[in-house]
């Protein structure tokens, strides 16, 4: 009898099974369901019902069965508060589940199931199935044996069912947005090298060049760009802009041959470390919103060409630099790392820019898509048109695409200097930088100069005039 307990056990296991199958599975929204709507702390919003959590993220579930994993860490007071009450809730549930199964875990449960020990449990009710057979106490036996049928139906059922819902990958997300997506079925061929070499062209120069394999076109940089910098920030870090060694195996990869995504990441959720593309002037552009989830542009941390630096002193920008296509004309002014390239405020054969869909851009006339820069949120990329390789070391919101180039700090990161906003720039000598800032009515300066073998020297200036130096030497 007691083996029959046990058994009945294993099929209330799996019935509860099935329930939650169907419960986590995708389509269960239709158009109009009711979602509720999530607010982010950067002030945006992801629809989506929940469904699941860890300890620091929530799962949702979107109308199109997408389900999306929102870092708790990123969203606004109210909903973290209803986030945290839920996630409570949750464990609190799932407690239930692991402690009745001895097993003390925070996998979601159904997720501990998976295919393969699915089918060691069909073969081995298939085994029990025929050995019951002969068994002679059949006043025993015989119900044993109707439920050993029965949970080998009911376990093929909930195969099939576990196949067809697969779970998004950890790490990535669905588009936030609650839209339809789609997918151009149009196979994309390898970009052209000398297409993409035209576009960095007008910017080569002893510090920006080009090189390609089968798989990626390289472009080596210092990172610092002919444009002026800094100008105009009114919410600065104290970072400066340096020199930064993107060369030898450090440069910025390209991939010739994209491959269309097929849920696109977002750029609302994700990417919030890294580079998202590169300008053709070999200036990384990073995402609009900085690490905290803020519009970089909006909170004043941009320079006039949408740039500023980084804690490893790293220029960088967060808007789209749209005034390169003053060198540039109707060429692309970036390539996003998923290979597609961005272009300015028209399209590449100078007509009107078309509609831009949610990862800010559309397949153009040669049937390849591509992005468009523009003076609005998200400013280049919506979310990534093209597959990305995810750096395993990183996750949402913070996560970044490999391959990509490292700056190299040369100083540890300074704090924010409240009040100042950067009034002017300049270079009084090839070898050293004028930064000067105010605060209020009294000024105050950074300026720093190196040598050919690296050494930094700064000379800071305070607005009350006290002046403080540092040396540090680039390794
Ligand atoms: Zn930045
Ligand atoms: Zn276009």
């Amino acid at each position: 009898m007691r083996n029959l307990l046990h058994f009945n056990n294993l099929i209330l296991l799996l019935l509860v099974l099935s329930l939650k199958l169907h419960a986590h599975e995708g389509g269960h929204f239709s158009e109009g369901a009711f979602l509720k709507v999530w607010h982010l702390k950067n002030g945006q919003n992801v629809s989506g019902n929940f469904l699941y959590s860890t300890k620091s993220e929530i799962v949702l579930e979107q109308i199109d069965g997408n389900l999306v994993k929102i870092p708790t860490a990123i969203l606004a007071k109210n909903d973290l508060t209803l986030a945290q009450f839920k996630i409570k809730k949750y464990a609190e549930i799932h407690q239930q589940y692991t402690q009745r199964n001895s097993i003390n875990n925070q996998v979601p449960f159904f997720e501990m199931i998976d295919i393969r020990s699915f089918g060691y449990f069909l073969i081995f009710i298939l085994i029990l199935l025929l050995l019951s057979k002969r068994l002679k106490n059949k006043a025993y036996f015989l119900p044993l044996q109707r439920v050993a049928l029965y949970s080998f139906c009911l376990g093929l059922f909930i195969l099939a069912c576990k196949s067809s819902s697969d779970v998004t990958p950890a790490g990535t997300t669905g588009t936030n947005t609650g839209g339809t997506t789609t997918t151009p079925s149009t196979s994309i061929g390898k970009t052209s090298t000398s297409f993409i070499d035209s576009a960095f062209a007008p910017y080569k120069s002893a510090s920006l060049a080009t090189k390609w394999d089968d798989t990626y076109f390289y472009v080596s940089s210092n990172g610092i760009p002919a444009h002026n910098m800094m100008v105009g920030i009114t919410s600065w870090q104290q970072q400066v802009p340096i020199s930064q060694p993107y060369t030898g195996t450090n440069h910025w990869s390209i991939p010739l041959a994209p491959v269309y995504a097929a849920t696109p990441v977002s750029t609302k959720t994700n990417f919030m470390k890294g580079a998202v593309a590169l300008a053709v002037n070999g200036i990384p552009i990073f995402n609009a919103l900085n690490n905290r989830g803020e519009d970089s542009f909006l909170i004043g941390e941009l320079d006039q060409w949408g740039g500023h630096c980084g804690k490893g002193d790293d220029y960088h920008y967060h808007a789209a630099p749209l005034h390169l296509s003053a060198t540039s004309g109707l060429k692309a002014i970036a390539f996003a790392l998923d290979g597609f390239a961005v272009y300015g405020a028209k399209e590449p054969d100078g007509s009107t820019m078309k509609t831009l869909d949610e990862s800010h851009g559309h397949v153009g006339s040669n049937n390849v898509y591509h992005y468009h820069g523009t003076n609005d949120y998200p400013y280049v990329i919506g979310s990534m048109k093209g597959k990305v390789t995810l750096d395993p070391s990183t996750s949402a919101p913070e996560n970044q695409i490999i391959p990509q180039a490292f700056s190299n700090p040369l100083r540890p990161a300074l704090t924010p200097l409240n009040g100042a906003s950067i009034t002017a720039f300049s270079a009084p000598s090839a070898s050293s930088y004028l930064l000067t800032y105010k605060i209020g009515t009294k000024t105050g300066s950074v300026q720093y100069s190196w040598t050919n073998a690296n050494l930094y020297t700064f000379v800071f200036t305070d607005v009350d005039g006290k002046q403080t130096n540092a040396t540090y030497q680039r390794k």
